[in-house]
């Protein structure tokens, strides 16, 4: 063959495994989330109406909610924070929190199960029928532990990813529950619109997904009501010292909420020209608003739907690469979702290779293409060194997160990734390349894409790649 990458690299693509999933729809109707939530001293009180909107194509029975909170109490068996990281989460040492429903209605009957008591099971008091709807009340109590995490007390702010108990995505007729994996980003949802007010000390800053439809000071207490659509997740952090910059981005308002930053308008300016970038290149970010958040966090960033965790210990230049990895997650996960339990690789490796696309035509930030590339290459090399001297290397990307270690899922969701969507840029070509990704971009928003689609939106252009070749005779394509 004349261009054996190109084969490769599809059957790379083609031969992925089957995923069961189905995709949500993807336009409105919706599920929505309305909920109304209050922080006082580390813990916060909600009320939850949802309105389920039944896109499975059959009655339902029964609803299951993912519990993510539950996941940071004493005894947890799926602990969210791995030991090699816990010495530097738990600024204090042990502390634990957790999430106890308190009342369930309308339902026959409900309980928290699961395996490690990560999962709100509700048994409805009549089905749902098939495209109906049906709506139901949770009050419950999310209690955060000190831990600088998605969901905890950090040293200078809160932050409140996975507050809220989050429906579970059905596949093959049952509710898939996520077990809180240490290792990369189990949440896995389908998209919804939220209506969310929140209520906290008047000391507080609030900063959340979505846009601010008032804000209001009354009683020592701030009142924030936030509106998102079309989104597969909510969050917040929450503040006492934040700073605010703020900009547009064409029509997004783009805001940086920061305590510690010596250079805070480059870090906004760096939000809006990734932002920017991404839309040109991939199709419009879709949401009004694009927040970023510096916090308390273990690790670099955190991507949520219209906001991002920025970690307060990262060195300038990290957290220049880590911003415009966050930024990228809006087109891979925030909109077009996938499946980060079982193929993280999907939305991290897309992600890595976003960065290097901006940071290619961006050189002002330090890195350069063939820098990003080598980094990639030698961190595969080496694991894939390093795995051969136990015996043959096992390089499969394709895992569930409990399947990798935390080396093996870095190097092969993240670094493995990359040189993948590398490998398929330089078989195809970049006009093929770019149209293939803003086609998965264009075919995917608002739903779940399994690595299937991810192949589908590369089809036809691979097809003509074939095709040029042969009446090219074989020159480069
Ligand atoms: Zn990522």
């Amino acid at each position: 063959m004349k261009h054996p990458l190109l084969f490769l690299v599809l059957a790379a693509l083609l031969f992925l495994p089957l995923s069961l999933f189905s995709a949500c729809e993807r336009t409105p109707p919706r599920s929505r989330y309305t909920i109304d939530a209050a922080y006082e001293n580390g813990t916060l009180a909600a009320e939850m109406t949802v309105s389920y909107y039944n896109g499975t194509g059959e009655s339902l029975q029964e609803l299951w909610f993912n519990l993510y909170g539950n996941a940071y109490r004493e005894g947890a068996a799926y602990a969210p924070v791995s030991p090699s990281f816990a010495a530097g989460a738990y600024y204090e040492g042990e502390s634990y929190g957790g999430m106890e429903i308190g009342s369930v209605s309308p339902c026959a009957e409900w309980d928290v199960g699961g395996a490690d008591k990560n999962v709100l099971r509700v048994r409805l008091a009549s089905p749902v029928p098939a495209g109906g709807r049906c709506e139901l009340s949770v009050a419950y109590t999310l209690m955060l532990a000190k831990v600088e995490h998605r969901t905890g007390i950090a040293r200078h702010s809160v932050n409140l990813g996975n507050f809220y108990p989050v429906l579970c995505v059905r596949e093959g007729g049952t509710p898939r529950e996520c077990l809180y994996f240490s290792n990369g980003d189990p949440f896995y949802s389908e998209c919804a619109d939220y209506d969310v007010t929140l209520s906290v000390p008047a000391s507080f800053t609030a900063a959340a997904s979505g846009a601010v439809r008032s804000a209001v000071l009354a009683g020592g207490r701030r009142v924030y009501r936030f509106s998102l659509e079309n989104a597969r997740d909510f969050a917040a952090v929450l503040g006492g010292s934040f700073r605010v910059a703020q900009c547009m981005a064409g029509d997004t308002a783009v805001q940086y909420y920061y305590y510690e930053d010596a250079a805070p308008e480059k870090t906004l300016r760096l939000a809006c020209e990734s932002l920017l970038f991404f839309s040109k290149r991939f199709g419009a970010y879709p949401y009004q608003t694009y927040t970023v958040v510096q916090t308390g966090f273990c690790y670099g960033g955190m991507e949520y739907p219209a906001l991002v965790y920025l970690s307060d210990a990262l060195a300038q230049a990290e957290a220049a690469y880590t911003l415009v990895h966050e930024t990228a997650h809006q087109w891979w996960y925030a909109v077009v979702g996938s499946d980060p339990v079982l193929h993280a690789w999907q939305d991290e490796g897309l992600a890595e290779y976003s960065a290097l696309l901006f940071f290619e035509e961006n050189g002002q930030y330090g890195f350069t293409r063939a820098g990003l590339l080598r980094a990639a290459r030698e961190a595969y090399g080496t694991f894939c060194a390093v795995q051969k001297q136990h015996g043959e290397a096992d390089t499969s990307m394709d895992r569930r997160l409990d399947a990798f270690g935390e080396y093996e899922y870095v190097v092969l969701s993240y670094a493995k990734g990359e040189l993948l969507f590398e490998a398929l840029r330089q078989a195809l070509g970049d006009r093929r390349f770019f149209a293939g990704l803003r086609r998965y971009y264009a075919e995917n928003a608002g739903k779940l894409a399994a690595p299937e689609d991810l192949a589908a939106s590369f089809k036809e252009s691979a097809a003509q790649a074939v095709l040029g070749a042969f009446r090219s005779g074989g020159e480069r394509i």
